[in-house]
């Protein structure tokens, strides 16, 4: 048997070949058969085009059904997919493509002059709009549509994605066909996924959210997919009413929160809404039960790892935790000596698994130091599982904060703050001191109408703390700056705060 992962998609397409998988936020529809020509004739080209078996293909275009199939045509043609953020510009390309080497390059037509000038030794450089148009798709409708999907070995690598590297070199992780398969079967088997499902897909498909969580269920499930380009409230409340199920990440949800006309009302065929990418804010987590009944799920995962950890479905899904381990993962929190530490501790979460990445493209010593002496990848994210074994995650290792010696996690501060009044949300960081190495520094947002006095937050958390965890800075900003999947970028904050 294949262990290339399209395999496992061709099986749940026999099961309905006619039935619709997909249908566009403008009406447009595709047959689950459909995933299977296209995806022959995107095999069949990048082969003609002169990849072979294990070759990077590049791709750098806008969200389309037509990527989606371009996705499955490398799977099926042994390639690795390898997809690119589109907000992504001239020097971050430079690097990617240099690094990867790809043979093929994927881009949208807009960028197709930069692209050749940067693609040394890519053999073709093609094109695909988000009407899924373009030199790409013109080759390859004269294509047959039938591949014989290639015999892969479960340790193949499918894909190679980006780490976001908000400091030093961004890392390519690989992700494998077994890596694929065991996730997408976990999160199935965790989310109850069915033939039955609506799955409202807006986010970006070059993340593994959109690219792995959001389609692999959906691919793998039998369950349809209202693919929308973009998040766009107005179009998210349109479609709500046909949908049962919903990913997305932090900020869909507080956008949606935003719009008066999101109610229970809209959301009666719902079953489930997913949050993940970045920490979902407590508060978010509690408002959003308020208006729409429904009590968001948080999982945690990571392009090297896929998904970690999820609150159950059926059991309770508490705001502020990341849930349980899913089925086949370990995971442990561990000191700097890799110990694993007593429930409650609080220490870097450590994994194993099917769901861990075969490591670094072309970093074996970078690769090797991430590793523990047994077998756990160090995730960088520091967390606590408590006594009922629910993880929660209280930052990242990079960004804790070490003053006098003591250290600070962000997220304590910042739950604190958040729970001042008329704060929305906040980002505490370390900057420079010379007696102390580090103090902290405080980065918030006012809730609309409200005035915040900083001297005020100071003195309220200094009731509460001990002084070296109280900021010495209360920054006022209008927004936090965030990247594409909602996180925070807190190395901008510090560059910002830390003069
Ligand atoms: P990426 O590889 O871009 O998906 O980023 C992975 C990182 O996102 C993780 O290592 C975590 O730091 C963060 N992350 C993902 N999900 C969550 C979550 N539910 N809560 C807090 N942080 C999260």
């Amino acid at each position: 048997m294949t262990a290339n992962f399209y395999s496992a998609v061709a099986a749940s397409i026999d099961a309905g070949p006619e039935r619709v998988f997909l249908e566009t936020d403008d009406g447009k529809t595709h047959l689950r058969a459909d995933l299977a020509r296209e995806s022959a004739r995107f095999a069949r080209l990048l082969i003609e085009a002169g990849a072979v078996r294990g070759d990077r293909v590049a791709v750098q275009v806008e969200k389309s059904p037509a990527s989606l199939f371009l996705y499955l045509g490398c799977l099926r043609a042994g390639l690795v997919y390898l997809p690119l953020n589109t907000a992504y510009q001239r020097s971050e390309l430079t690097y990617f493509l240099q690094d990867a080497q790809p043979r093929i390059v994927v881009c949208k037509p807009e960028s197709l002059d930069l692209m050749r000038e940067l693609s040394a030794v890519a053999t073709r450089v093609l094109t695909l709009d988000g009407e899924g148009r373009g030199s790409l798709a013109d080759a390859a409708a004269a294509l047959p549509s039938e591949f014989v999907t290639v015999d892969s070995a479960p340790d193949d690598v499918a894909v190679i994605l980006y780490t976001s590297g908000t400091t030093g070199r961004s890392k390519g992780a690989m992700v494998t066909h077994r890596n694929l398969l065991s996730n997408a079967r976990a999160l199935i088997d965790c989310w109850g996924f069915s033939e039955r499902d609506v799955l409202l897909h807006a986010l970006p498909v070059f993340h593994i959210h959109g690219l792995f969580v959001a389609n692999h269920c959906a691919l793998l499930s039998g369950a349809r997919v209202l693919w929308h380009r973009k998040f766009d409230p107005a179009l998210v409340l349109r479609d709500l009413p046909r949908a049962t199920v919903m990913m997305g990440v932090p900020t869909f949800y507080t956008r949606l929160l935003a719009q008066p006309q999101f109610d229970r009302e809209v959301c009666r065929n719902m079953r489930l809404f997913i949050s993940g990418s970045a920490p979902l804010l407590l508060e978010t987590f509690e408002d959003f039960r308020a208006r729409s009944g429904q009590t968001i799920l948080e999982r945690y995962g990571m392009s090297e790892a896929g998904m970690i950890c999820s609150n159950p479905l059926d059991a309770q899904r508490r705001g502020g935790s990341v849930g349980f381990p899913l089925t086949g993962v370990s995971v442990r929190v561990a000191n700097e000596q890799d110990r694993p530490l007593p429930r409650g501790d609080v220490g870097g979460i450590q994994i194993k698994g099917e769901n861990v990445f075969a490591g670094y493209w072309h970093m074996p010593e970078k690769t090797r130091e991430e590793f523990t002496a047994d077998g756990y990848f160090r995730t960088g994210d520091v967390g606590t599982i408590d006594a009922d074994g629910y993880v929660s995650i209280v930052g990242r290792a990079k960004d804790l904060i070490i003053s006098g010696g003591y250290n600070v996690y962000p997220k304590e501060i910042e739950l604190a703050l958040d729970a001042l009044p008329g704060v929305a949300e906040s980002a505490v960081i370390g900057v420079p001191h010379p007696d102390f190495g580090e103090t902290v520094a405080a980065v918030v947002v006012a809730r609309k109408d409200a005035k915040l006095d900083p001297a005020a937050m100071i003195a309220e958390l200094k009731k509460n703390f001990a002084n070296y965890k109280v900021p010495k800075q209360v920054h006022v900003v209008e927004d936090l700056p965030r990247n594409a999947m909602g996180k925070v970028q807190k190395a901008l904050l510090r560059e910002r705060y830390g003069k």
